[in-house]
Formats: C-alpha cells, sequence, structure tokens
C-alpha cells in the first residue's frame, strides 16, 4: 500500500489517484529492496546496474508519459513523483530514466512522425533497446541553441545525411542502442534531431572517468566520422531548435522533480541519524541549532514541491511555457544544493562517508544543478521572458 512521505509535509501525494500511489508503491517497493542496498557500492566504483532496466520497465516507467506506450491515464504531478522517488533512492538512476524516457524517447515522441513513434516508443518502453541523448558539445554547452559544430549535410544521390562531429556528457551512452544527435543541417543551417544506431560505422562512444557526481551515470564522449544516416531515420518534425527545447522544457521540468528527491534522500537520512547521535548528553535532534538546519531543509523541500507541482499541473491544463519550467528547475535545482549541505552538515564527519547516505545526495546535487542548462541558462530564459530582452544572444 501506498505510503505518503513524511517529507511530503503538505500533503501533495493527495493528487494522486488510486493507481498512481499503488504504482508508486510498487516502484518504492522496488527501489528500497534492490536498488537501495547497491547504489553506495555502485557510486564508488562508478558502475551501472544494467538489471534495473528490465525491472523499471516491467514497472511501467518508460511508458507512462506516451500516448503510444501509455497504459492507463496518468497526470504529469504523478510522473513527477515518479522522478522524485527515483531520486530519492538515486539521482543517478534517476537520470538514467531521465535520459531514456524523457530526452530519448522525448525526442521521438515530441520530433517524430507517426511511423517514428510507432516503431522506436514500443520496443524504447518495453527496455529492449535504450536511448540517449546528444545535445551537448566539447565546445558547446550552454549556447547549444546556436553554437553546435556537430554538422549533417546531405548526401545528394542516396538522400542520406553524413554527420560528422563530437558530443560530450552523453547520458546512457557507453551502451545506449540509438542516440539522438542534434546536428546543425549544412542546408538550412537549422538544428536537426537524427535517430543514431550506435553500431553505425563512424560512431564511437568513450566513457567519461573520474567524475565525482553522478558517478553510477555512465556519462560519454562521442565523434561522429562520417556517420551515413538514412532520412528515415532524421526525425520528421524537429525543423529547428525550437524543436529541441519542446523536449527540455518538459525534462527541465522533471530534472527539478528529482532534485526535490535528491534533496529529500539526504535530508530523512538526516533526521534518522540526529534522533540517534547523542552528543551532549542528548540526541542531537534535541539541540535547537540541529532542528534549525531540519526545518530549513524542510522548508526548501516543500517550497520546492509546490513550484514542481504547479510546474506539471500546467503541463497537464496546455499552459506550461519554457520560462515555467526553467525557473522550476533553477530554483528547486538551488534550494536542493543547500539543502543537501545542511543536511551533510547535521552528521558532521560522518556526512562524508558514503555509508550515511548523504554524502553521494551531497555530490550528486552538483551534477543536477549544472545539467539541463545551469542555473545561469535557466535564469536567463526566464529573464528574456519577463523583461523582453534575451540576455544570451
Ligand atoms: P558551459 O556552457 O561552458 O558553462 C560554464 C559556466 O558558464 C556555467 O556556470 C554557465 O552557466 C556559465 N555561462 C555560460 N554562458 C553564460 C551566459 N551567457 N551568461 C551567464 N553565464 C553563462 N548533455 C547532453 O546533451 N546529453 C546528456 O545526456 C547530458 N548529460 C549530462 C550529465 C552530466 C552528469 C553532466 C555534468 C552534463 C550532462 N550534459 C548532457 C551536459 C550539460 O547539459 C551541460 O554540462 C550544461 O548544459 C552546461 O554546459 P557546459 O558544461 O559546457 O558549461
Amino acid at each position: 500500500a501506498f505510503e505518503p512521505l513524511v517529507s511530503d509535509f503538505y500533503g501533495y501525494h493527495n493528487l494522486l489517484s488510486a493507481q498512481e500511489k499503488e504504482t508508486l508503491a510498487a516502484l518504492r517497493a522496488y527501489l528500497e529492496t534492490e536498488v537501495k542496498p547497491l547504489v553506495n557500492d555502485l557510486w564508488e566504483r562508478a558502475e551501472f546496474p544494467h538489471q534495473v532496466i528490465k525491472r523499471l520497465a516491467e514497472l511501467g516507467l518508460y511508458r507512462f508519459a506516451w500516448e503510444e506506450t501509455k497504459t492507463f491515464e496518468n497526470s504529469a504531478v504523478f510522473r513527477g513523483f515518479v522522478a522524485l522517488e527515483l531520486a530519492r533512492v538515486d539521482a543517478s538512476v534517476a537520470t538514467h530514466v531521465g535520459v531514456h524516457n524523457g530526452l530519448a524517447m522525448g525526442s521521438i515522441s515530441i520530433a517524430g512522425s507517426a511511423e517514428q513513434k510507432a516503431e522506436w516508443l514500443p520496443k524504447m518502453a518495453a527496455g529492449e533497446i535504450v536511448g540517449a541523448f546528444g545535445l551537448t558539445e566539447p565546445d558547446s554547452g550552454s549556447d547549444s541553441a546556436q553554437g553546435l559544430r556537430t554538422v549533417a549535410t546531405r548526401d545528394e544521390a542516396t538522400g542520406d545525411w553524413i554527420l560528422n562531429g563530437s558530443k560530450r556528457w552523453i547520458g546512457n551512452a557507453t551502451f545506449s542502442d540509438i542516440t539522438i544527435i542534434w546536428a546543425k543541417s549544412a542546408e538550412d543551417g537549422q538544428v536537426k534531431g537524427f535517430i543514431v544506431k550506435t553500431d553505425t560505422p563512424g560512431y564511437t562512444a568513450t566513457k567519461i572517468e573520474g567524475k565525482q557526481a553522478l558517478r553510477i551515470v555512465q556519462n560519454a564522449d562521442i565523434t561522429l566520422e562520417n556517420v551515413r544516416v538514412p532520412e528515415a531515420l532524421r526525425l520528421q518534425n524537429g525543423n529547428s531548435f525550437k524543436d529541441t527545447a519542446k523536449v527540455l522544457r518538459l525534462t527541465r521540468a522533471e530534472v527539478a522533480w528529482a532534485s526535490v528527491g535528491n534533496s529529500i534522500g539526504a535530508y530523512d537520512a538526516a533526521v534518522r541519524y540526529t534522533k540517534q547521535r547523542v552528543q551532549f548528553g542528548k540526541p542531537i535532534a534535541a539541540h535547537q541549532l540541529v532542528q534549525d538546519l531540519l526545518v530549513k531543509s524542510l522548508g526548501n523541500i516543500t517550497a520546492s514541491l509546490a513550484m514542481v507541482v504547479r510546474v506539471s499541473q500546467m503541463l497537464d491544463e496546455g499552459t506550461q511555457r519554457d520560462e515555467h519550467s526553467a525557473l522550476a528547475k533553477a530554483y528547486a535545482t538551488a534550494r536542493m544544493r543547500e539543502t543537501v549541505a545542511w543536511c551533510r552538515e547535521a552528521l558532521g564527519g560522518n556526512g562524508i562517508v558514503l555509508e550515511y547516505d548523504v554524502a553521494r545526495h551531497f555530490a550528486d546535487a552538483e551534477a543536477l544543478y549544472s545539467y539541463e542548462g545551469t542555473r545561469e541558462m535557466n535564469t536567463l530564459i526566464v529573464g528574456r521572458s519577463i523583461t523582453g530582452f534575451a540576455a544570451f544572444v
């Protein structure tokens, strides 16, 4: 049965249907029993638990959002709670889902033709093939709307596209079966998306080593040397970066939800620990300044949760715009960064040791804060909306 999280202080779970709650309960049971025991060790070894893909697919995680694959009507608030539950246990596993389901399947759902959706989404929903999303490049991160160097040239003889360039930071890409590659068309200078099968000659992905956040996520550098992609694999409704941005609008809201989950993971551990740890003859949770750390953390979690709930409701109402999800992403990840630091502080020295279940959330926060648009870029998207001036072009 579904147990509301105590850190959902204002009871937003009341917005969920019985079926949504049941689905979340099944997800939580799986994560708590089979994933949580593994993650500190996997994090240390920077390894991905490939076995989760099949189970997450069975739990329906890659199908809820898409018309072609969903098994029951569900709300964006529910899908946000899914991201929260994942990140509460491990932000890397949440990121894996965010990349495969949100970014890769989302690209096909938003920019693909009916035939492309019918061909790819069911296989991806079943976890039979794994997707990645290649937008960022070594020399183009925040400016990827205009600065992409990867070029797609049309081969007039066959109608195929030839991709040349490189990508950096691409999650899931050490093992993905397909990677959505965003490239500038040599024909019209517009950004177009391509479903690239990773066994295509000229495509190579190399794992990025030495990360100190989200170590379980497998990020890769990709090189594309004369990679030939048939026109049938070009996303047929991806005509400019505006279409890429439609995908990012959805996934940024989900990252905001995941950042609330990541905060809750650290907060729950801090509450548990401070009730047990005794100093000056009483549990440290009984000291006023320790309570202050916990209450400030809960305040951040509660304010962020209110924001992400509303931004998801706006998606379902059809009123969500880029600046709405950009504000939620910038705000919730900034609050998460404060929260995980306060929770770490509440554990003293043990706060930096993996087994106390705060250090991982603390480190992972840094990547959530910077990916899918840094706080600065999401701030500038909101700034453009409220002032009418685009400060970043
Ligand atoms: P830069 O763009 O070089 O920015 C560096 C700093 O300069 C930032 O603080 C930035 O805010 C600031 N800055 C830049 N321009 C301005 C400006 N105009 N005004 C003010 N400040 C500015 N990308 C993908 O395509 N697919 C993925 O799956 C993926 N997964 C990722 C996973 C992880 C763990 C990480 C760390 C990154 C991932 N990324 C992925 C890339 C991510 O989206 C980029 O790192 C992010 O967009 C920032 O780009 P950058 O790192 O090149 O930083």
